[in-house]
């Protein structure tokens, strides 16, 4: 046999097309494909909708959407194509019937004809299926085929003894044969079930290590009896642990209602939601590997190259973990931060466009450095510098609570208003620095504090309380633009007054 090291590392993700993509599954696809890339092996992407009442159509639309976002490449897959293809199952039904038949003939399965009325029955006296075709003779099998009942193929579980498998992340885990029923393989209308057809697949498509989540490590041993019937080697196997509700309670679920995090608000679980909330596919990578494993050295922030360098199976914490979502937001700043601008701008230039705004490419690029520190979600950039890219020329006056700063009044916003606009007018070079300092020179003549005056002048200018720092923010808007604004901004003080 040959050593299971020796082979050429491949992984695969398996999911079901039951709707838009969770994000505990992402979860297990990127183990899989850090895995893959950690040993320069292949990452394939297989659709298992061998389940036709729940194939939901658009699913792999939102799985692939999902991974491009993330910036998981697939190597093989229903758009990649590949040598080992179809990658859906649903078009390689022969392939599963071919092996079904296979195991009947050489005495591993059987044909079932039980009804779903016998099966109720079974299931009312409080036991699994009673095996009660198991061994009828092939005689009578044929009869009862012939007759056109209809029939299921079941896998016959050996009855006593035990079966032992090595998970990657548990070690070696034991399971006594007779706790295990004779599972259905393949469905009275030809259709495999998961039993039969992931393992048909992972072996003709090579997979070398299976990483899936640890619900089906009870089907485990009867998976290790269908591969040692069929007589093929395994692949290594890591069962995932799988992400609990942000209390730490229950599997995280789906269900709206479900997933409130800790102080109400509700948390995205499905990866849609990550990339509408705003967050960085970098920080939401980096999020989601620092889940039940570790980068070591107490380093929380890594890119997805620096976890491909570390990343073993056998390190995964075998523990569920309760969904860590406060910490998500912290990382996105944190990434938002380093990013270049080069990097930001393609992201937040859709999400101006959708809240309305027309952008300018070059001034996004101005803006970008302004707001970077302050931006907690990519989605804050609309509020916080929506107003860059608004028709100017439609600008109006903020209302006097947004004018007047705290701890000031109108008169005092108007005098300092007033009297910015000659100091700024005069200004050869309208850069930040070279207005900064005019106006700190003016509070100081004036006996106004700093930060009464910068902050009048940003509320007239942004129509604001929150925004990137005034000068910077007035540079970009330009000398005539910037004193426009105050100009405007004093008018409707002044008219406040005069009424
Ligand atoms: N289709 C299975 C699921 O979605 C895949 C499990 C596996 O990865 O083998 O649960």
């Amino acid at each position: 046999m040959t050593l299971p090291s020796a082979r050429p590392v491949r992984t695969r993700y398996a999911p079901s097309p039951t709707g838009p993509q969770h994000i505990g599954g992402i979860r297990s696809a990127l183990f899989a494909w850090l895995y893959a890339r950690r040993h320069g092996g292949q990452f394939i992407l297989r659709i298992e909708d061998t389940d036709r009442k729940r194939t939901v159509p658009g699913s792999v639309k939102m799985i692939l959407e999902a991974f491009d976002w993330l910036g998981m490449d697939i190597d093989e897959g229903p758009r990649e194509g590949g040598a080992l293809g179809p990658y859906v199952q649903s078009e390689r039904l022969e392939l599963y019937q071919t092996w079904a038949k296979w195991l009947v003939e050489n005495g591993c399965a059987y044909k079932c004809f039980a009804t779903a009325e016998e099966l109720a029955a079974m299931r009312k006296a409080g036991g699994g299926y009673d095996r009660r075709y198991r061994d009828i003779s092939a005689a009578k099998s044929a009869d009862l085929e012939a007759r056109g009942l209809p029939f299921v193929i079941r896998f016959k579980m050996p009855l006593t003894g035990l079966t032992v498998g090595k998970d990657l992340i548990r070690g070696e885990v034991e399971f006594a044969n007779e706790q295990l029923q004779d599972a259905v393989l393949l469905k009275s209308d030809g259709y495999p079930t998961y039993h039969l057809a992931h393992i048909i697949d992972d072996h003709h498509m090579r997979i070398s290590h299976v990483t899936r989540a640890i619900e089906w490590l009870p089907s485990f041993p009867l998976h290790i009896q269908i591969w040692n019937a069929l007589g093929w080697e395994m692949p290594q196997f890591a069962h995932l642990p799988v992400l609990l509700n942000p209390n730490g309670k229950g599997k995280l679920s789906k269900r709206k209602e479900q997933f409130a995090g800790a102080d109400g608000k509700s948390v995205p679980v499905l990866a849609r939601e990550f990339i509408e909330a705003g967050y960085l596919p970098a920080a939401v990578m980096n999020f989601l590997s620092n889940i039940g494993w570790n980068y070591g050295d107490n380093e929380e922030i890594f890119s997805a190259a620096q976890a491909i360098e570390r990343f073993d199976l056998k390190d995964v914490n075998p523990a569920n973990s309760a969904y860590p979502i406060a910490k998500l937001d912290w990382l996105n700043s944190q990434y938002i931060q380093r990013a270049d601008v080069a990097e930001l701008c393609p992201l937040l230039k859709p999400i101006l466009e959708k809240a309305g705004f027309e952008v300018d490419e070059a001034r996004l690029q101005r803006v970008v450095p302004l707001l970077r520190v302050r931006l907690k979600s990519l989605k804050d950039v609309a509020p916080m510098a929506g107003f860059f890219f608004a028709d100017w020329s439609a600008f109006k006056a903020p209302p006097a609570e947004i004018l007047i700063q705290r701890k000031m009044d109108q008169k005092g916003t108007a005098d300092i208003l007033r009297g910015s606009i000659p100091l700024l007018r005069r200004l050869d070079t309208f850069d930040a620095d070279t207005q900064h300092a005019a106006m700190r020179e003016f509070a100081k003549a004036t006996g106004y504090k700093n930060g009464q005056v910068f902050g009048s002048l940003r509320a007239a200018v942004t129509g604001q309380k929150v925004s990137p720092p005034t000068f910077e923010t007035m540079e970009v808007l330009g000398q005539e633009e910037s004193i426009r604004r105050i100009e405007l901004a004093l008018q409707s003080l002044s008219d406040e007054t005069a009424g």
